[in-house]
């Protein structure tokens, strides 16, 4: 680690109060701010009293905005994996021809979810931290002209690559298949248009961008997705959107089964929290935010495995040097740092660190989690230094 000796990371260190809380940089769960929690701890509401109907519709209207449409919202009690189910459950059919693209840990989540479900699954796959391109898909869906469906991560978790999803979404429209898209961590950190791009199925949840706790996942359905829902062939129930949706519609809003109410007064607030930021410039400050990052990780001589430019602006994923094992990074981060960021997913398990600068984060975060990053590497290369004499 350029640019710091180890004197100087004592020295920070002992500002940093051990029994502190932590501050949550991981690209999710995230921070939640003090204005959600504060309406989180209120008495829970009843799902039929008059103020969680206008919570309800304050939260449709707010993510309809910002995903630029006007196709109805779907509230589920779950997280971002099950409102991937129920994708799964309500457009497709035994045997259904889909075709996902997948280059990480969250587009082979795609693959086995539609797998154990009995499809046909034509895989389009990159090496993980690969950047899927648009003309790939093109060139797939020529290939084969029975897919029904194409599923995608808009912005890969495991790997902070974020896909240009208006050219997969016009590819898909050309080839007149449905798309379905994860955007769990990209919702609300990037610029998405639903309705000018022709998105059939985009799904999130609460605990990324959005700011609040985990345990509250939505999906916005366009009419073409509600049409093959009505004719898929897989049993559903819980997860039925058609059956959700009948209650959650029109001005006096309900829910069928009991929903996540704490949850959703939180998202109202955080909605409010966004609507006074203003889109913009939350996409401004992430794009800001993932810049920063890059130059205090790189300025330490580590090098960056989420690609070097303004497109990563969710996460910044960094490589371990040789012989450093990330999770003992996290670990050290967490215990003597008071920051928690993440390590790598499955085969990038002790290979790469992952920073979240998405939702309730500001600047300062960045730089004590670059700080912290430099001390906890040196830490780890000081005890292997050790190990070895
Ligand atoms: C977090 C995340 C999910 C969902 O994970 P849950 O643990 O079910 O909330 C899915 N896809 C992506 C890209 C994610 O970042």
């Amino acid at each position: 680690v350029h640019g710091l000796e180890t004197a100087d990371f004592d020295l920070l260190r002992e500002q940093i109060d051990p029994l502190r809380e932590q501050t949550l940089m991981s690209p999710g769960p995230t921070q939640v701010p003090p204005d959600v929690l504060e309406v989180l701890a209120r008495p829970v509401l009843h799902h039929r009293a008059p103020q969680f109907r206008a919570a309800l519709r304050g939260v449709r209207s707010g993510l309809q905005d910002i995903a630029g449409t006007e196709n109805p919202v779907l509230l589920l009690a779950c997280t971002g994996t099950g409102a991937m189910e129920s994708a799964v459950v309500n457009i497709c059919g035994p045997a259904d021809t889909v075709l996902v693209v997948a280059a990480g840990y969250f587009g082979e989540r795609w693959i086995e979810l539609t797998e154990r479900y009995g499809c046909d699954v034509v895989p389009l796959r990159y090496e993980w931290g690969g950047i899927p391109s648009a003309e790939d898909l093109d060139r797939a869906l020529r290939a084969r002209p029975d897919v029904k469906a194409v599923f995608l991560v808009h912005s890969e978790t495991s790997t902070g690559v974020v896909l240009d999803l208006e050219r997969f979404a016009t590819v898909a429209k050309s080839a007149d298949v449905l798309l379905v898209v994860d955007s769990v961590s990209s919702f609300a950190a990037v610029p998405i248009e639903v309705d000018e791009w022709g998105i059939d199925v985009l799904l999130s949840s609460s605990h990324k961008a959005l700011m609040t706790p985990p345990g509250l996942a939505f999906l916005i359905l366009s009419p073409a997705a509600l049409e093959a829902a009505n004719e898929a062939l897989l049993p559903r129930f819980y997860l039925d959107w058609g059956q959700n949706l009948a209650t959650q519609l029109g001005d006096e809003p309900e829910t069928w089964f009991s929903p996540a109410i704490s949850l959703v007064c939180g998202l109202e607030a955080a909605l409010a929290r966004i609507g006074r930021e203003g889109l913009d410039s939350i996409y401004e400050r992430h794009v800001q935010l993932g810049r920063r990052c890059r130059s205090g990780v790189k300025a330490l001589g580590l090098e960056l495995f989420s690609p070097d430019d303004d497109t990563a602006a969710v996460l910044t994923a960094v490589r371990m040097p040789p012989g450093i094992d990330s999770s003992s990074v996290v670990r050290i981060m967490h215990d003597r740092w008071g920051i928690t960021i993440a390590d790598g997913e499955a085969r990038l398990k002790g290979n790469i660190v992952r920073i979240g600068h998405l939702g309730y984060v500001s600047g300062a975060d960045v730089d004590r989690a670059v700080q912290a990053l430099a001390g906890a590497v040196a830490e780890v290369a000081e005890v292997q230094r050790t190990e070895v004499a």
